[in-house]
C-alpha cells in the first residue's frame, strides 16, 4: 500500500522556522517511507489568510529544498465540499445553530460559578444552545447570526466504540472532548476541522505528521471522522521546535522567517541540517534579528 502524507500549512503570515521544521518531518517521514507528500494550503479563514502568503510558503519550501506531489490544494477551491460535511451532520442532529457571542459565554461561565480561566475562558462552551426547540433555533436563525456547534455526548454516544486514534507503534489515545466544540464558524461558515477531515479523506491521506501542539484536533478529527464514515488516518505528532526559553516558535512571537534567513544567505542545505540533527533537541537558540549569527553558525 502506497503510504500518503501532507503538509498542511495556513497562509496567514511567512512561513517561520517552527513551520520549516514541521515541514521537514512531513518531508522527511515521506522520504523513509517512500511516501507520496501533498501539500495543501489551509486558506478557508479569509478574515486571516492572504493569497500572497499562499505563494510565499510554495517559493520558500521550494528554496527549503521540499518537493511535493501535484497539484496544491487549496481548501478556499472546495468550500462546497465541507458545506456537504456540514448538512450531513445536521441532517444527523448532531450540530445545532449557536447564536452566543463570546461575552455572552463569559457571563454564562460566571453565572455557572465557573472561574475564567485565562486560556479557555472564551472557548469552553457552557452548553447553552444545545437545548433550544427547533422552533425557536429556525426563528432566531432568520435573524441572529449562528455558529454550528457539534453535540460532543450525542456524537460519541453515536460511535459503535469509544472515538480514539492510533500512531504508527499501535499507541491508542482516547478521545476526551470537554466542550461542544464549533464546527461551522459564524465568520466563515465551516471550521478548520472540518475541512481538515474531508480533505485528508478525500485526498486519501493515510499518515497525518502534524505538531504535538494539534492532539487536541487530532481527537476532534477522529470524532468527525467516525460521524462521516470516513477511513482512520495514522497520527503522528512530532516535539515542536522551540526558542532558548522553551517557547514554541510561532508567528506571534515574531518568529525568524525563511525569507529572512534567504535573504541573509542562509545556505539551505545547512539549515535542513540543523534543523533535522537531532542533537539540538528541536531547540532554535537564536533570535529574530540574529540572522548573521545564524549564517555563520549554520556554517560550522
Ligand atoms: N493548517 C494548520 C496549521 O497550520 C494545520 C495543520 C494540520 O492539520 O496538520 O496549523
Amino acid at each position: 500500500m502506497k503510504f500518503v502524507t501532507r503538509f498542511a500549512p495556513s497562509p496567514t503570515g511567512l512561513l517561520h522556522v517552527g513551520n520549516a521544521y514541521s515541514a521537514l518531518q512531513c518531508a522527511r517521514w515521506a522520504a523513509r517511507n517512500h511516501a507520496d507528500l501533498l501539500l495543501r494550503i489551509e486558506d478557508i479563514d479569509h478574515t486571516r489568510c492572504q493569497s500572497h502568503f499562499s505563494d510565499a510558503i510554495l517559493e520558500d519550501l521550494n528554496w527549503l529544498g521540499i518537493g511535493w506531489n501535484q497539484p496544491v490544494r487549496k481548501q478556499s477551491e472546495h468550500l462546497a465540499l465541507y458545506q456537504q460535511a456540514l448538512n450531513t451532520l445536521q441532517s444527523r442532529g448532531m450540530i445545532y445553530p449557536c447564536f452566543c457571542t463570546r461575552k455572552a459565554i463569559l457571563n454564562e461561565r460566571s453565572r455557572m460559578g465557573v472561574a475564567p480561566h485565562q486560556s479557555d475562558s472564551a472557548t469552553h462552551y457552557p452548553g447553552t444552545c444545545r437545548n433550544i426547540t427547533t422552533l425557536e433555533q429556525k426563528r432566531r436563525m432568520q435573524h441572529e447570526p449562528f455558529a454550528w456547534r457539534l453535540n460532543i455526548a450525542k456524537a460519541v454516544k453515536s460511535c459503535q466504540s469509544a472515538p480514539s486514534y492510533h500512531d504508527q507503534n499501535g499507541a491508542i489515545y482516547q478521545t476526551a472532548l470537554a466542550h461542544d466544540i464549533i464546527i461551522g464558524r459564524k465568520d466563515i461558515g465551516y471550521s478548520y476541522h472540518l475541512a481538515v477531515v474531508m480533505d485528508d479523506a478525500l485526498q486519501g491521506v493515510t499518515h497525518v505528521i502534524r505538531g504535538e501542539d494539534l492532539h487536541s484536533s487530532s481527537a476532534i478529527h477522529r470524532l468527525l471522522q467516525m460521524l462521516l464514515d470516513l477511513p482512520e488516518p495514522i497520527y503522528i505528532h512530532h516535539h515542536l521546535l522551540k526558542n532558548s526559553d522553551g517557547e514554541r516558535l510561532a508567528k506571534r512571537i515574531d518568529s525568524t522567517t525563511l525569507r529572512s534567513l534567504r535573504y541573509m544567505g542562509v545556505d539551505a542545505a545547512q539549515l535542513r541540517n540543523y534543523l533535522l540533527d537531532q542533537s539540538h533537541n528541536a531547540i532554535w537558540p537564536f533570535v529574530v534579528g540574529d540572522e548573521a549569527a545564524i549564517v555563520a553558525k549554520l556554517a560550522i
